[in-house]
């Protein structure tokens, strides 16, 4: 039903009400006014009943005063005989109108002669009854005249007494005339009283006019006199009337009752057309009504509601443009209004929702990282497309499944305690690493970050984004075998060599065992390379190399520590053995015979054999130390084994030692110390923006001594930290000076591992710069790597520190120690600078232009620029662009110089085009 018709509906259902509520309360008054007229009509029948009663008694008394008075009568009478009277009586009766006529004579004397017509009216105990009785006794006491009713059996008479006198007035007797009201009298007195009669005595009915009633008669004389109508029903028609005593002679015993009543629908009758009319009427009304309502409500309401429902539902499906156009000033027209200008807001944020969705579509497809969202069941909502590019595979192979569902090779169990946390413990998280291999069996390494979703404070899942670190890896895990494995011999190379003798003096420290250390030196190698070619050296490497490794145990460590040089290290075994492993491993180095253009070739090592713990404790000491013997095995004449003499050479040793540290001295007291700067070019431009700052002592003899030697007794005495201070006292001084023209050149300043992490250092370099009034950006910091790692936190505070001072940190000698790449990240260095042992033979060692490169590619992932130093050719400057080095340092672009000249800002040699083609 709509709108209109509903609201027509209920007008005419309250119009219904309240007519309903008219006709009620119409219906009400006309049923009283109705009871009163029947009461009207029927009092007033009443009236007319009670003038013809007294009406008939009146003509009775004159009948009866008419027969007193005949002469004969009279006279029978005067004698008081019976028998004359008698007679007399049968002359006078019958006469119409008297049903009974008797005389009582001698007043009191009982003798009665009647006349009835009816026998039983003159019996003698009708005659003497009550009701006569007293009307006669009315008369005898000296009334003119008695009258009554009575019901003699079950007939009523109307009663009237007068007395029967003597001419002279003396009385005589008693004349009582009566007269029957039956169903004939009954019936002339409906004709006069205008309504409905019926008379009755108890279950007795002495005459009606109406049809037997439902209820007998008796029943409904509950009334008695009162005014109340009452209703019945007879002969199938309702009546209302009135019950009315008939009294007897002594005016007080009901003789009979009489009943007028008169049938409603009579009066009823005007009403009913009258309501018929009405009802008619009200009809018409209504139905007009309902239509005009219809019509009217249709074009105020509902036509403008379903115009509402229509721009609803063209929301609904998109169309922002559609307009609701109703122009009325009532709550309609404002609610068109404003759902214009819902409209209007909704379109300008749809706008806004749907830049936003292109922007986030752009970014997340050009991106290389892709983008993922999972629910609180960590199963993937969302997976952007450029999933594809990374890994091969389509969203939709994500959607709806968990990450330890599709890669159930590999252990998720680190990242699904992430994305599925336990109640509560939604945290962000970064740089989380896992590995995934793919179906056709290739792994990746994947970086996730994520943020909890939360709605309303409810977990609903993560998202984030997640990047493919494989090439990063794979270079990581190529520099790692790089930075453990000699190449060409597959065996452990010196750094490896290092930490696990480190290891084995450590273990045999605790288990108090000793063990022993080789190193073996090919003799003369330089000359077979010479004679028989490089080739041939290379194989006597490898089979060197070869007979090594058979001859160690399963315990035991091998390496090629260098060019020709190897090192073997046995724990557990004591001096005779060693000595005996010693002479197995000479005696095998001399079977390896290469024939070279027909000639055997004889090879041939000498040993270095020292022992641990006994003879140190430190790997690096006791290479050293394994050195000095084997270099004496050289000196002793080749091919032989020489066990390191502890004595002499700490003696020696010491003794140089001491030396040096008294010439840093005597530098330091006489500000010896003399500052070369040596160039670092771009590789792009060929361009020199940068010097590293070497340091000389001019001795008191004018030689010019190199920190090769001087900078290790400097730290082993102490001094270092003090040389360093006066180094870049003097650097920053040298700068300061330099003319405004060149105040973009940068130097760099080495920093000793003493000094990276020093507190007074940090101040020193805070108020050095601050004084000279020198860009700090000018300044890098060079700093090994080995100084570095040595104590990472230090370092890593250091270099914040150095950084926030607005300086650069280099890192320098890098690779030498390298172990891996994961502590640049905490590390943040700027550079790096590659150790020059990788760049020395970069055009002829394979290996270390591998490393090199892999270096680069690792380093500019990071966001750090590398140095290659070294440098000394046009080649290897060549080869360094085309690997991606950024900066190049070393011969090839200029020798360390005592002044930064302006005309010398650039590689020498180096055309311009040449550059720019490279
Ligand atoms: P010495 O007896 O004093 O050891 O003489 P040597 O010629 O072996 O000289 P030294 O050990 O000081 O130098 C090692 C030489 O070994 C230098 C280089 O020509 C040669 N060499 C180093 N690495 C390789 C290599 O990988 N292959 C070849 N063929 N030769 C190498
Ligand atoms: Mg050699």
């Amino acid at each position: 039903m709509k709108l209109g018709q509903k609201n027509t509906l209920f007008v005419v259902l309250l119009l219904l009400a309240v007519m309903i509520g008219v006709a009620v309360s119409g219906y009400l008054l006309i049923q009283r006014h109705v009871g009163q007229m029947i009461d009207q009509d029927i009092q007033r029948a009443h009236g007319v009943f009670v003038e013809a009663q007294k009406t008939a008694f009146d003509r009775m008394v004159s009948t009866a005063r008419g027969i007193g008075r005949e002469p004969a009568l009279m006279a029978a009478a005067i004698t008081g005989d019976a028998a004359t009277v008698r007679s007399m009586l049968e002359d006078l009766f019958p006469r119409p109108g008297i049903d009974l006529l008797a005389i009582y004579l001698d007043a009191g004397g009982g003798n009665v002669v009647a006349e009835g017509r009816k026998p039983h009216f003159t019996s003698p105990q009708v005659l003497a009854s009550r009701p006569l009785d007293e009307l006669v006794q009315r008369v005898l006491g000296g009334a003119d005249a008695a009258f009554g009713n009575a019901l003699i059996f079950d007939t009523f008479l109307r009663l009237a007494a007068t007395p029967i006198q003597a001419p002279d007035g003396t009385p005589i007797g008693v004349l009582l005339l009566g007269e029957e009201v039956g169903q004939p009298a009954v019936a002339r007195l409906k004709e006069l009283v205008s309504a409905d009669v019926a008379l009755f005595h108890g279950q007795a009915v002495l005459g009606s006019t109406l049809p037997t009633p439902e209820t007998p008669f008796a029943e409904l004389s509950y009334g008695g006199n009162d005014r109340r109508p009452l209703a019945f029903l007879a002969g199938g028609e309702r009546y209302i009337g009135h019950v009315f005593r008939v009294l007897a002679g002594d005016g007080e015993t009901t003789a009979a009752h009489l009943l007028l009543a008169h049938p409603a629908a009579h009066y009823w009758a005007p009403y009913e057309a009258l309501g018929k009319r009405a009802l008619l009427f009200s009809a018409v009304i209504l139905v007009v009504a309902g239509v005009f309502g219809v019509a009217v409500s249709g074009a105020t309401l509902t036509r403008p509601v379903l115009a509402l429902v229509k721009a609803t539902r063209q929301i609904a499906s998109g169309d922002l443009n559609h307009k609701v156009n109703i122009h009325r000033r009532d709550e309609l027209g404002q609610l068109a209004q404003a759902f214009n200008l819902m409209l209007d807001n909704l379109g300008a944020s749809q706008a806004e929702l749907e830049r936003n969705r292109q922007r986030f579509h752009d970014f997340a497809e050009s991106s290389s990282d892709w983008l993922w969202e999972t629910d609180a069941e960590c199963r993937f909502v969302y997976v952007s497309s450029s999933i594809t590019t990374t890994m091969g595979m389509r969203p939709d192979e994500f959607i709806g499944r968990r990450l330890d569902e599709i890669f159930v090779r590999d252990d998720m169990s680190d990242v699904m305690a992430r994305l599925c946390p336990d109640r509560e413990r939604y945290y962000p998280f970064r740089d989380l690493e896992l590995t995934l291999t793919l179906i056709d069996g290739s792994r990746r390494h994947l970086r996730l970050n994520g943020m909890p979703v939360l709605e309303g404070g409810h977990f609903r899942g993560y998202r984030g984004t997640a990047s493919d670190i494989s090439k990063a890896k794979q270079d990581e895990e190529r520099l790692t075998v790089l930075a453990n494995q000699d190449q060409m011999t597959g065996l452990a190379n010196r750094r490896r060599f290092l930490i696990d003798l480190a290891h084995e003096i450590r273990r045999s420290q605790s288990r108090g065992t000793r063990g022993a250390l080789l190193l073996i030196d090919l003799d003369h190698l330089k000359l077979i390379n010479d004679a028989a070619g490089h080739a041939v050296g290379d194989e006597i490497i490898v089979q060197v190399a070869g007979v090594l490794n058979r001859l160690s145990r399963k315990e035991d460590l091998v390496a090629r520590v260098s060019g020709d040089e190897f090192a073997m290290a046995f724990p557990e075994m004591d001096r005779e053995q060693a000595l005996l492993k010693a002479r197995q491993v000479l005696d095998a180095v001399n079977e390896c015979r290469p024939i070279h253009g027909g000639q055997t070739i004889n090879v041939t090592a000498s040993v270095g054999l020292v022992f641990f713990p006994d003879q140190g404790g430190q790997a690096v000491e006791l290479m050293a130390m394994a050195d000095t013997a084997m270099y004496a095995a050289k000196d002793g004449g080749r091919n032989r084994i020489q066990v390191y003499s502890e004595a002499d050479t700490a003696r020696e040793r010491m003794g140089s030692q001491l030396a040096w540290k008294n010439k840093v001295l005597e530098a330091i007291d006489h500000e010896l110390f003399e500052l070369v700067f040596q160039p670092i070019a771009g590789v792009v431009d060929g361009q020199v923006h940068h010097f590293e700052t070497l340091v000389r002592i001019r001795d008191t003899d004018g030689n010019s001594l190199m920190p090769g030697n001087f900078i290790p007794a400097a730290e082993q005495f102490g001094l270092i930290g003090q040389v360093d201070r006066i180094i870049m006292r003097k650097a920053v001084a040298y700068l300061a000076g330099l003319p405004a023209d060149m105040a973009s050149v940068g130097i760099s300043i080495n920093l000793s591992g003493l000094s990276v992490g020093d507190e007074a250092m940090l101040d020193f370099i805070r108020e050095t710069l601050g004084d000279s009034g020198v860009d700090p950006s000018r300044i890098t910091f060079e700093v090994t790597e080995t100084a570095a790692c040595e104590n990472m936190s230090r370092a890593v505070e250091f270099i914040a520190r150095v950084r926030q001072l607005g300086c650069r940190i280099s890192l320098d000698d890098f690779g030498v120690g390298f172990s891996s790449f994961s502590y640049l990240k905490n590390l943040k260095v700027d550079i790096l600078k590659i150790d020059g042992s990788f760049i020395r033979d970069i055009t002829r060692n394979r290996e270390d232009r591998l490393f090199v490169k892999a270096l680069v590619d690792v380093a500019r992932g990071l966001g750090i620029r590398t140095i290659a130093e070294y440098v000394e050719s046009a080649e290897a400057f060549a080869l360094l662009r085309r690997i991606g080095v950024d900066y190049v340092q070393g011969y090839f672009v200029g020798r360390p110089q005592p002044h930064i000249e302006r005309d010398k800002l650039r590689i020498p040699n180096l055309s311009g085009p040449q550059v720019a083609a490279g």
